[in-house]
């Protein structure tokens, strides 16, 4: 094992949200000393009608092969300096598993994310999210946060779950009755073998706290969970952000290691 710097989770102006060019986060990796990023922007919205349901969302179908053209452009413009790695933030979606089978078989990635952003019909971390809290219930959108996360990582289709306490993001901590939800989503990502990102970007956001949060972390990590280290950079200013509080969040919750990826096999780092 080798000690090593790295960022898993990093978009691109494809998406809608994210800014500036993808040249400038490798830039930006380099200049901050990492060994590898991990390009894993948003994938097409493969469970909603139409070819470009949300603009603000993510790259429409037809720009992922420029997606993945640029990312493997800049794996070879950088090689010898740093590792560019091809990802994609993968959306699980209840009922739609073949269409997401479809997408991941298309090209090589070498490492695929896992998230939950749909949630009851809307994204869970939208701008409208806050007042979904009020008018939906906490306690049902977490439980079905939960469900659906854990779903998510018995699909078996992800090598990392990213942000596992997304709903979160504005403030609205877990109600303690979600408690049991929270463990079945917990047992699952156990059981499926996969890893969870410690990201920055909550630290970010409203509740100021890194994803997930240090209590879920370490029951997660002592259960043996690996994790990869991530800052979900939504432009070059944000690769690696916070990297700081993020070694020293896995360190708190008792990991020792964390992973990176070829082609969807793990290697082991020294944190
Ligand atoms: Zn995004
Ligand atoms: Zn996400």
């Amino acid at each position: 094992m080798t000690a090593h710097e790295t960022d898993y989770h990093v978009h691109t102006f494809r998406c809608g949200h994210a800014g500036g060019a993808s040249r400038d986060y490798v830039l930006a990796a380099l200049d901050r000393g990492l060994s590898e990023i991990a390009f894993t922007d948003h994938i097409p919205i493969y469970f909603l009608e139409g070819d470009d349901p949300d603009p603000d969302c993510a790259m429409t179908r037809a720009e992922l092969p420029e997606y993945v053209d640029e990312v493997l452009g800049l794996r070879e413009e950088f090689r010898g300096r740093i590792d560019v790695l091809l990802g994609l933030e993968a959306d699980y979606a209840e009922g739609h598993e073949d269409g997401l089978r479809e997408i991941l078989a298309l090209h090589e990635w070498d490492v695929v994310l896992g998230s939950v952003h749909w949630v009851r019909g809307a994204w869970i971390d939208g701008p409208g999210a806050a007042r979904r809290h009020e008018s939906e219930g906490s306690v049902t959108l977490w439980t079905e946060y939960y469900r659906l996360l854990g779903k998510a990582a018995g699909s078996g289709l992800f090598d990392v779950m990213t942000h596992v306490d997304l709903p979160k993001k504005f403030g609205n901590l877990m109600p303690p009755s979600c408690r049991d939800a929270e463990a079945s989503a917990l047992a699952a990502i156990v059981a499926s073998g996969a890893a969870v990102e410690v990201s920055s970007a909550g630290l970010r956001k409203p509740v100021g706290e890194e994803y997930p949060a240090p209590r879920v972390l370490r029951d997660l990590v002592s259960q043996g969970v690996p994790i990869v280290l991530s800052s979900d950079a939504h432009a070059p200013l944000e690769v690696a952000w916070g990297r700081d509080r993020v070694h020293a969040a896995a360190r708190r919750a008792g990991a020792a290691e964390h992973l990176s990826f070829r082609r969807r096999e793990r290697r082991r780092h020294t944190l």
